[in-house]
């Protein structure tokens, strides 16, 4: 979930552009639709900003031990998320190669063929991740708090 104020920095931000680069038919839209958005519930004048990367303030890796998954985390959730983020060890992994001219210094080129980075047990390897997530999410349900419940914490 993300931190709040996002919108109202957004539209911060998208005021500073519009005045520095003018461009009325394309701003105009932009910040009439993001001002609808940052205001819908609650006005902008009393939204704090927070730059945090959740709504918590708390990053995921602490959230994920903090609820017994740090496993989880570590051999499902980081790697995949490298490869979403395009993470430079991932990019060597799947779409550089070692450049062969000894006097280059071992420098990195894009593969110069393209391959799949998906390999035959990479289904194989989805499912497992998938029984395993769904795993873990219904053992955490199984200790939350029921909806109107205090928690004990
Ligand atoms: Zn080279």
């Amino acid at each position: 979930m993300p931190a709040p104020g996002r919108l109202k920095l957004a539209l911060l931000h998208t005021e500073d552009a519009s005045s520095r680069f003018p461009a009325p038919d394309v701003w105009d839209e932009v910040l009439e639709q993001l001002d609808e958005e940052a205001n819908a519930e609650i006005g902008v004048e009393f939204q704090d900003i927070s730059l945090e990367g959740t709504f918590s303030g708390i990053d995921l890796r602490k959230m994920a031990i903090a609820a017994g998954a740090e496993v989880d985390y570590r051999l499902a959730y980081g790697p995949m998320s490298g490869v979403a983020h395009s993470e430079w060890p991932m990019l060597t992994r799947y779409a550089m190669e070692g450049c062969m001219n000894p006097l280059h210094r071992f420098h990195w080129l894009p593969r110069s063929e393209i391959s799949s980075a998906v390999r035959a047990m990479s289904g194989d390897a989805a499912l497992v991740m998938a029984k395993t997530l769904l795993a873990t999410y219904e053992r955490l349900m199984a200790r939350a708090p029921k909806q109107g419940t205090p928690s004990e914490n």
